[in-house]
């Protein structure tokens, strides 16, 4: 596949498009010095701003602070694909084993619904700018990826997806939707809403703030310890912290193996002709993704771009990644092939954009709201990269803990489940590099061969890492 033109003004890093193309909201100030508060929270992402804005409604007399190194919504709450979608965050599998089938699936119900709360709020802030609710769709290109994407629905299926949550679509009826080149065949689910994402979290700031939480930004939190955050500009003691660091875990001290700060990393077209999105047919807003082992999200904007993002370089060794998001050349023209191997007709198009931002991957690929009481902290992420939507939820779960209350969300699989650290170095950046380089030899295997197999390369990463099942 040949590459795609980058546009003149090509711009690399600076957070994001989205960040980029959004007026900057006014600078906050930092931590003025040490405070005591009722709680402190680290970071405002959208875990962070979620969990400010439901305990100043369950409690408007709480003294919140928000401890932020950069600005709200400088991590990947202002960076991702903008797919706010139903996934619970981890792995049904593992949530079952500890607590049965019927609390897995309760998770799944409550996701449902977080997506529905999720532009609820939204809409009654007015920060509902470019949602649109039009589902989601994943297409299937190859043999391999539709048998797969089949006994995945299957799966689903036991795991709460009702009977209207999942339409299966034959090539015809996706074309309908999107033409993709070469699509076998793919599904719809509506549980999913596209979102600006620096517009949303954004407008979550604002709406923190004006509930009277406060965020303090360019102060950066260095370690943790009971009822208390050491930051570069003073110590905020607090009854409860809430540490809401997602793939920045590893800046905390002692905490550098408890997450793996995954890349991911987008790319976005300059704006499109009508006549170009005639051609693949994309009218509404659903969002798109494949069903490949090393696999692409994308969004058409609001704004008439596509963006599109994946893996890129997925790992750095010691956890080390570029802040302000530069993503390296081969990942830029891998995803801009990728646009046009599902798109072949946008052959003139340009990029004008990429970036890269972490997501937080626990050791068991699975997200956890965990809550010490002896000494107030809870740790809530670990979203591996179906973050947007599970942050409402886990923020809402932080709320009813804080407050001491036995809820249907304090119930759930994922509260006080953990996991251990991650490996060593190097041993870390070997497994994490080798499991991509499979996946990415699964997937050229399974194109070539046109077998409906999943590639063993594939099966035996999986297996490997803890994915499996
Ligand atoms: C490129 C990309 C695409 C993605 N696409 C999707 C998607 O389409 N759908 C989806 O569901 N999920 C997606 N995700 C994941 C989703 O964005 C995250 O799961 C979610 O935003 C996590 O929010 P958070 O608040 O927990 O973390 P973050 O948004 O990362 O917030 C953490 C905050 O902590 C701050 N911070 C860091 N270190 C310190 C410190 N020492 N002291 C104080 N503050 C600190 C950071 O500046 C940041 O603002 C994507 C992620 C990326 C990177």
């Amino acid at each position: 596949m040949t590459g795609i033109t980058l546009s003149t003004g090509f711009s690399n890093g600076h957070v994001s498009y989205w960040v980029a193309s959004e007026p900057t909201p006014p600078e906050r100030a930092p931590l003025p010095g040490p405070i005591e508060v009722d709680v402190a929270i680290i970071g405002a992402g959208l875990t962070g701003l979620w969990t400010a804005y439901y305990l100043k409604e369950a409690n408007p007399d709480l003294e919140v602070a928000l401890i932020e190194r950069e600005f709200a919504g400088f991590g990947a709450s202002g960076r991702n694909g903008g797919w706010m979608s139903a996934k619970p965050a981890g792995m049904f599998r593992r949530y079952a084993k500890g607590h049965g089938a019927d609390a897995a699936i309760a998770l799944q119900n409550e996701m449902f619904g977080a997506v529905d709360e999720s532009i609820r709020v939204a809409r009654a802030e007015g920060f509902d700018e470019d949602i649109a609710h039009d589902g989601l769709l994943h297409v299937a290109t190859n043999r391999a990826q539709l048998h797969r994407m089949r006994g995945y629905l299957a799966a689903l299926r036991q795991q709460g997806w009702g009977g209207d949550h999942l339409v299966e679509l034959s090539p015809a009826e996706f074309a309908e939707r999107i033409r993709i080149d070469n699509a076998l065949g793919g599904y719809w689910t509506r549980h999913c809403a596209r979102v600006h994402p620096a517009k949303y979290v954004y407008g979550l700031a604002a709406a923190v703030e004006r509930r009277g939480a406060v965020i303090y930004e360019r102060t950066t939190a260095t370690a943790v310890g009971p009822h208390l955050v050491r930051t570069d500009r003073g110590d905020v003691r607090a009854r409860h912290v809430v540490q809401a660091l997602e793939g920045y875990t590893v800046s905390l001290s002692g905490q550098a193996r408890r997450m793996l700060p995954m890349n991911s990393s987008m790319v976005v077209t300059e704006p499109l002709t009508d006549d170009q999105f005639d051609s693949i047919g994309w009218k509404g807003g659903e969002l798109l993704g494949d069903v490949a082992h090393s696999f692409t999200y994308a969004q058409r904007t609001a704004d008439g771009r596509i963006a599109l993002g994946g893996r890129g370089v997925p790992y750095n060794f010691r956890s080390s990644f570029d802040q302000d998001g530069r993503t390296a050349e081969k990942a830029v023209a891998q995803l801009g092939a990728r646009v046009l191997e599902l798109f072949p007709g946008l052959a003139g198009a340009r990029l004008q954009h990429s970036w890269s931002g972490v997501l937080g991957v626990p050791r068991d690929w699975s997200a956890a709201v965990n809550h010490d009481r002896q000494s107030g902290v809870i740790v809530a992420g670990g979203y591996v990269g179906h973050g947007l939507t599970g942050t409402n939820l886990a923020a809402r779960t932080v709320r009813d803990l804080i407050l001491g209350e036995t809820t249907e969300l304090t119930r759930l699989p994922w509260v006080d489940h953990h996991t251990r650290n991650w490996e060593l170095e190097p041993l870390r950046w070997i497994g994490a590099t080798a499991l991509y380089a499979a996946y990415r030899y699964a997937d050229r295997r399974e194109y070539a061969s046109g077998s409906p197999r999943t590639h063993p390369a594939a099966r035996f990463a999986d297996w490997v890492s803890g994915r499996a099942g």
